[in-house]
């Protein structure tokens, strides 16, 4: 089956063509992702079976929460001294 999905974060939509005996595995069985589909990238299991966040927003978000964490650390290594 053809597994369409729109990022919650960007609202794009991506398509991509899985077994769908696979897809049930992980839909209704509850089988972990990493498992029925070890050849799919991390960006592809987050957007399609785990987040529906594309890799590109990942990035962004991951991105962001490095930055709060330097700014955080600096702030409190001034509160420090
Ligand atoms: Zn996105």
């Amino acid at each position: 089956m053809i597994v369409t999905v729109k990022c919650s974060h960007c609202g794009r939509e991506f398509s991509k063509k899985f077994e769908d005996e696979k897809v049930l595995r992980v839909l209704l069985h509850g089988e972990l992702v990493q498992d029925v589909f070890p050849e799919l990238s991390a960006d592809d299991r987050e957007l399609f079976f785990i987040s529906q966040i594309c890799g590109d927003c990942w990035d962004e978000i991951f991105d962001e929460d490095i930055e709060n964490k330097i700014e955080l650390s600096a702030e409190e290594f001034a509160d420090s001294k």
